[in-house]
């Protein structure tokens, strides 16, 4: 345990892209920084395993089984020192600005395109994001290109912020070998270089306040109760972990804490080629194709556990489809939803996650489905599983009625998310958002927010970055 000081300049609630960023910021303004985390700190070369049953236990939020209330759409999230960017997939994308800025604007929220744009091209300068080499891809992605290029469809390699990578494929579970440029080894140890100090395994933090003014937190670590003071507080725990933090404080001011969660999430769609690709082989994320402005079409590949989980038949079927594991190609298609999602404590004080994609999202997942199912038929694949309860599966064009016969409401399908998103939402004015466009709680002086929670409408994107470029910006009125 580090000698802690009875005061800090700034406490900051979690140390993913958001937090470790604003630790970075702060500590190198000078400021005194204290982050507390409620993940428990890793070494990767140590830790970090290539066993995914072992690894969801370490970092994942609830073990990777946080869903919502009626168990529909599993929403993955980071619990560890450097959050999610620990077990994302480092792919790298600048949101469509002249899209989003507009929508947060006619919200309440005004936040300067300009800098967002400098704050990117910082972050990308220090975490070596670059277009992925085609050689550390997996078989499918080239595959999958070259189907989409045959039917004309937009299609291409992502951006990442990997460094030498080594091609290994398990960027869901830690990096052992730090190749991946998380929060992890890179701002949480140059904040911790600039003076800031780093909690692990921090449990029940309630921020305290008085006078409209908050002035510390209340938290327990290892079975010690602490209270620190701090002349500053911001909640950077991610969509969900921020609000219910602000919702066990009793910080509610202006009834919005806790509305307007909003998901970009969907399915996952397999593909049994006719000969082996092994895609389980190099990295998983690796290609977008820009089919239509409804939804998102990004190539993918899971471990082994994650697959059969995603592979919709039971027993003997299920079993002899998971053999075919070595011919499988995979990709996912996702939409973003409206923020109509609420979260509520129940009587344990745990958070509970009121969501349901609207039949519009369910359309546009499924035409999602169509136009992947129609690549990887154009590829040669013999038969197209969308990740589903019961078997769904597609041989042909003649079998595309398949989709909307069998899918019809949000449980016919497997759907996840692990780019949830509001719940705090931005607006200066009270009457509808929890935190003004200074990222500052209305209603309570010096108590912060930012990270993913504040966004008032669906990024459409990939998150990691604007929520680090986001992070980046807060801090210069943190710093004030
Ligand atoms: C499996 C997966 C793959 C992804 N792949 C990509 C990708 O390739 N590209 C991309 O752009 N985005 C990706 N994302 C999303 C991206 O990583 C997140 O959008 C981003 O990290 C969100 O930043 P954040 O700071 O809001 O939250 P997080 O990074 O999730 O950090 C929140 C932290 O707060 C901690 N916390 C929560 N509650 C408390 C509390 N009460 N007390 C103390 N600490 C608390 C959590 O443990 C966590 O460490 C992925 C996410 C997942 C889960
Ligand atoms: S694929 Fe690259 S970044 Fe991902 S875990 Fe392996 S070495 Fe690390």
């Amino acid at each position: 345990m580090p000698n802690l000081l009875s005061k800090y300049d700034t406490i900051v609630i979690g140390s993913g892209a958001s937090g470790a960023v604003m630790a970075y910021e702060l500590a190198s303004k000078g400021m005194s920084v204290l982050v507390l985390e409620k993940g428990k700190r890793y070494l990767p070369n140590v830790d970090f395993e290539h066993n995914e049953m072992e690894m969801y236990a370490k970092l994942y939020k609830m073990s990777g089984l946080q869903t919502t209330k009626d168990n529909d759409v599993t929403i993955a999230q980071g619990q560890t020192v450097g959050g999610s960017t620990v077990i994302n997939n480092a792919i790298w994308l600048r949101a469509d600005l002249n899209k989003i800025l507009p929508e947060w604007k006619a919200f309440g929220a005004n936040i300067p395109q300009q800098t967002l744009i400098n704050n990117y091209s910082f972050l990308e300068q220090k975490l070596k994001v670059k277009k992925i080499d085609p050689n550390i891809a997996n078989a499918g992605s080239q595959i999958f290109l070259d189907a989409c290029q045959r039917l004309n469809i937009p299609a291409e390699f992502l951006t990442h912020n990997r460094e030498s990578c080594l091609g290994c494929g398990w960027c869901n579970y830690g990096c052992k070998y730090n190749r991946k440029t998380s929060m992890l080894v890179t701002f949480i140890p140059w904040a911790e270089a600039k003076g800031a100090t780093v909690l692990d395994e921090v449990t029940t933090c309630v921020v305290t306040n008085k006078n409209g003014k908050a002035n510390g937190v209340s938290f327990m670590r290892r079975g010690i109760p602490h209270l620190i003071a701090s002349d500053k507080v911001v909640l950077c725990a991610g969509a969900i972990g921020s609000t219910e933090v602000l919702l066990k404080s009793n910080i509610n001011p202006t009834g919005n804490v806790g509305k307007g969660l909003h998901l970009l999430g969907g399915v996952l769609v397999n593909a049994i080629m006719p000969r082996p690709v092994h895609s389980y082989d190099k990295i998983g994320l690796s290609c977008i194709a820009h089919a239509h402005k409804d939804y998102l079409i990004e190539t993918f590949h899971s471990p082994p556990g994650v697959f059969s989980l995603n592979i919709g038949a039971w027993y003997k079927e299920h079993h002899d489809l998971m053999m075919k594991y070595t011919h499988m190609i995979q990709a996912g298609v996702m939409t973003a939803s409206d923020p109509t999602g609420t979260i509520t404590l129940d009587k344990k004080e745990r958070p509970v996650i009121n969501f349901k994609f609207s039949k519009n999202n369910l359309v546009n997942i499924k035409r999602g489905i169509q136009t992947l199912t129609g690549i990887f038929l154009e590829a040669g694949a013999e038969q197209v599983l969308p990740a589903s309860f019961k078997k769904i599966s597609i041989g042909n064009h003649g079998e595309m009625t398949n989709i909307d016969k069998f899918i019809q409401k949000n449980d016919d399908i497997t759907l996840g998310s692990a780019h949830p998103q509001g719940g705090n939402r931005m607006s200066d004015d009270p009457s509808k958002g929890a935190v003004n466009s200074q990222f500052e709680v209305h209603g309570l002086k010096n108590l912060f927010v930012a990270d993913t929670s504040v966004w008032p409408s669906n990024l459409w994107a990939n998150c990691q970055a604007t929520a680090m470029a986001m992070s980046k910006y807060a801090a210069t009125f943190v710093s004030v």
